[in-house]
């Protein structure tokens, strides 16, 4: 409905027939759309299409129409979901792990107020997190407390600048990585205020080279998971069942950061660490990320011997890395509810990849490739997992992103590759939607 034309109007300049800002938020299709947003975003959409309307990009008549449509395209947040169809499982650029649906649904009732530091049978203050705690606990019985905090890099954090303060941290030369994103495991230990006692090579590090590092200047000996590379060939490396006798006789904390999150070995993974073995090994404390192969929200997981880990619960920087009510509760759900997705989908039977590849190829065209799968960031390097891909011409990888639902492929060899290892089955539909709306945007753009 165009706005009637305001008192002393000129028709001469059409911007006089520009609607007033209160006329626009008074309408009632206007007022509807602008309920999910804030006053300020509404306002500002609306002055931004008065101000098209100024400078004759659009015409006045349109402008409630324009204001509309652009309220019906903003959302409150500007993260958007997406369809991972790249094949790798923990895929740090697209959040890592997908919750499962216990998880979700943990996170909505924790998102008002909840007990996450009240027992509501005796109206006193609780531990915070203690389901949380429990469920850790009970997944991992080999740990005797457990604490919870932002992310694994906070629990390496923590971990040092309670146990080994400024003394030396004892590692070797072939654990000193880069995680990803220039993010140095190194340059986060000496931030602690920690020196590195670097020992070993990078292939080879033996058992005298840690017992001759050990000192009065020893704070802690960590070993760090290489998650993200293998060293093949001729190396050595030294087992944390070797390590625990002399640092125990010494009285040093021995760490063990595992980064991928496993609590109990996986068979689909054998090389991958996990939390129950290292510590049966020996390690004091262990340290994992919440949202690789643990498949559920980020955090990071300390799981350890009782008095290392009250010590960390009580140091003051413990404050500063604590864990959001939503992560406690979504990580519960992780530990208590089904098999979280990232594990399911490293489970999944390549052959029924295939056959639901072969349907879309059907709908669609294209090629069934073989194509391999990784388990990402997470852990599993270099692990191939076998799988299926379906290739499509290579221009429809951008109008995927960008659309709704936005998928993201690969594109290697000049083909856009469909892998669906990681698309929930009940995405199909909407994928095979997807590349339709894709080849029909690229149908209408002039080349
Ligand atoms: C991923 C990883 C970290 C960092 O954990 P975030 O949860 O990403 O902070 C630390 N150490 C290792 C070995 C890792 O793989």
């Amino acid at each position: 409905m165009p706005m009637p034309p305001q008192p002393g109007e000129e028709s001469s300049d059409p911007r006089r027939r520009i609607p007033r800002t209160d006329h626009l938020l008074a309408h009632p299709d206007i007022a509807g759309a602008a309920q999910t947003l804030s006053e300020r975003v509404v306002i500002g959409i609306v002055h931004a299409t008065q101000d098209r309307a100024r400078t004759g990009e659009i015409t006045p008549e349109q402008v409630q129409g324009e204001v509309l449509s652009a309220l019906g395209d903003r959302r409150a947040t500007s993260s958007r979901p997406v369809l991972n169809a790249t094949g790798v499982i923990v895929h740090t650029n697209l959040g890592r792990a997908p919750l499962s649906d216990a998880a979700r649904t943990a996170l909505q009732d924790a998102a008002g107020y909840t007990d996450v530091e009240f027992d509501l049978v005796t109206g006193a203050r609780s531990r915070r997190g203690a389901g949380a705690r429990a469920a850790l606990l009970a997944a991992c019985p080999e740990a005797e407390d457990a604490l919870v905090v932002n992310n694994g890099a906070a629990a390496l954090l923590l971990a040092l600048t309670a146990l080994a303060g400024t003394g030396e941290v004892v590692l070797s030369r072939g654990e000193l990585i880069e995680i990803g994103a220039g993010f140095r495991l190194p340059d986060l230990i000496t931030s602690t205020g920690a020196s590195l006692r670097e020992v070993g090579t990078t292939n080879r590090t033996h058992l005298a080279d840690y017992t001759g590092a050990l000192g009065a200047a020893t704070g802690c000996v960590l070993r760090i998971h290489t998650s993200n590379y293998r060293v093949i060939g001729f190396t050595s490396e030294v087992g944390l069942s070797e390590l625990a006798g002399p640092c125990r006789e010494a009285g040093i904390p021995l760490i063990a950061d595992l980064g991928s999150g496993l609590l109990a070995p996986e068979p689909h993974l054998p090389g991958e660490p996990d939390a129950a073995t290292a510590l049966r090994e020996g390690a004091e404390l262990v340290i994992a990320s919440g949202d690789k192969l643990l498949g559920g929200p980020q955090a990071g997981i300390l799981l350890g011997r009782a008095p290392v880990i009250a010590r960390l619960a009580r140091h003051p920087l413990a404050r500063a890395v604590r864990a959001d009510k939503l992560t406690l509760a979504a990580l519960e759900a992780t530990l208590t509810g089904p098999v979280p997705p990232v594990l399911a989908v490293l489970r999944q039977d390549p052959d029924a990849q295939r056959a639901r590849t072969e349907r879309l190829a059907g709908l669609l065209g294209g090629r069934v490739l073989a194509h391999e799968g990784r388990v990402g960031g997470g852990g599993g390097a270099e692990v191939p997992l076998p799988g299926w891909a379906l290739a499509l011409e290579p221009e429809l990888a951008a109008p995927l992103r960008i659309g709704d639902p936005a998928v993201v492929a690969t594109v290697r060899d000049g083909d856009c590759l469909l892998d669906l290892r990681c698309v929930p089955v009940s995405e199909d539909e909407r994928l095979v939607r997807a590349v339709t709306t894709a080849r029909a945007v690229l149908a209408q753009t002039p080349r």
